[in-house]
């Protein structure tokens, strides 16, 4: 029988991609659910493509536009507060793709957690929020959560089979971004025209960013903690530019099982949509003589300080990641609108960091209100004059 899907933010890049691995593979997945935050037109045409049960718009203005749309379809149009934690619960659904971006991921997954669906999870955010209530929910449910996130897919993959043995230590790889190997002076007068430019991804433009301010890697140490259950000091990350090597695992033998590929996202979406089976793909396949040369590099912390903010927050634990989330979320939209400048962007996380209210074992309303407080903090730390983006010369 067909794997019936809930696409959260399909959207957007993963959204989009996701939907290509669907139509590959007619017999294998049906779509139930289709959720977008304002792309109105793009969302009714994915409507009628697919043919879902129901859809979401997230911005209510646009619902009486998309309700018409729909009208002579059989699908369930809504829109509200509540709308993604709701339909996230509908009995037909058995996985659901979590492809927003940011905080508001965290509710509709634990809501879908609960009602019992398996999570094939892109959303990073609910887990460096929530890791470890989310984790608890999951087992507690006794639901899959199978990582869309490639360095997360790597180490799900190499760990297959490996459930009674113990590990070292893993390796995320980073390709380091537009500005790898760069120093501080260099990012200081960075644009997002430039910052926005990644070597190997194309993604939405809120992780973009993140990869090029290390933030991602950050986000993505703390993701792996709570996925693979591990203690800080075993997560470790290497720069790889050419993105072949997705992760790696050490065993405590010192043998180490990495898993490869070249970038493309829908491998590891398809993986997870299709898990525990893996699905014949036409995907392009990597050709050896086009990378001769696979290379490893240190990350420089004190140029990419994000990374070590994150390790931080990780370390300290309780809502610590909580309130770094938050305040990046703000200074990454506010570098998006030319409102502060790239390498202030760290600065304000880390007087954040400093200045909100620390909680060691938080509820979800902790969450809530940490989350708020840290973007209020943000938001005040923000220069009052913006930042004039000056085109690099020469
Ligand atoms: P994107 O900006 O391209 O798309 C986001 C989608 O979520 C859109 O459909 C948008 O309408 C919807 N959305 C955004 N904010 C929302 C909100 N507040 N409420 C409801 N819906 C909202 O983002 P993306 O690049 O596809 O990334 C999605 C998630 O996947 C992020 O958490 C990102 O970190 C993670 N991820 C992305 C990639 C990638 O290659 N793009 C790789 C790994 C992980
Ligand atoms: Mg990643």
């Amino acid at each position: 029988m067909n794997k019936r899907v809930a696409i959260l933010g399909s959207t957007g890049s993963i959204g989009i991609q996701a939907l290509d691995v669907v139509r590959a593979n007619p017999h294998q997945f049906e779509v139930e659910v289709l959720t977008a935050r304002s792309n109105a037109d793009l969302l009714i045409q994915q409507a009628i493509e697919y043919k879902p049960k129901a859809v979401v718009i997230d911005d209510e203005t646009q619902f009486p536009y998309v309700s018409q749309a729909l009208a002579n379809f059989p699908i369930d149009v809504m829109s509200g507060k509540d709308a993604l934690t709701e339909i996230v619960q509908m009995p037909s659904i058995d996985i659901v793709l979590t492809a927003i971006v940011g905080y508001a991921g965290l509710l509709p997954t634990i809501k879908a957690i609960e009602s019992g669906k398996d999570i094939a999870l892109a959303n990073k955010e609910t887990l460096v929020v929530a890791g470890e209530l989310i984790m608890q929910k999951a087992r507690q449910h006794d639901v899959q959560i199978i990582p869309v996130d490639s360095e997360h897919s790597a180490i799900f993959q190499c760990l297959l089979g490996e459930e009674n043995n113990r590990i070292e230590k893993i390796y995320l790889t980073a390709s380091g971004g537009p500005f790898r190997g760069k120093d501080k002076k260099f990012l200081s007068v960075v644009t997002k025209h430039e910052a926005l430019k990644h070597p190997n991804w194309e993604m939405g433009n809120k992780i973009t960013i993140d990869s090029a301010s290390m933030m991602n890697k950050g986000l993505e140490v703390i993701e792996a903690r709570w996925l693979f259950g591990l203690e800080p000091d075993k997560i470790d990350v290497i720069v790889h530019p050419q993105s072949i090597v997705h992760s790696i695992v050490q065993f405590e033998d010192g043998s180490m099982k990495a898993q490869m590929g070249l970038p493309d996202m829908k491998l590891p979406i398809q993986f997870a949509l299709a898990y525990p089976q893996r699905i014949k793909s036409n995907f392009d396949r990597f050709d050896f003589f086009h990378y001769p040369c696979l290379t490893f590099e240190q990350v420089d912390r004190e140029v990419f300080r994000n990374l070590e903010l994150a390790y931080m927050a990780m370390r300290r634990g309780g809502n610590s990641p909580c309130i770094l989330n938050a305040a990046n979320e703000i200074v990454v939209d506010a570098f998006l609108k030319d409102k502060v400048s790239f390498t202030e962007m760290s600065d304000i996380i880390e007087q954040v960091l400093e200045e909100s209210t620390y909680t060691a074992n938080p509820s979800l309303e902790d969450y809530g209100f940490s989350n708020e407080e840290a973007r209020r903090l943000a938001q005040r730390y923000l220069p009052k004059k913006g930042v004039r983006q000056n085109p690099r010369v020469g």
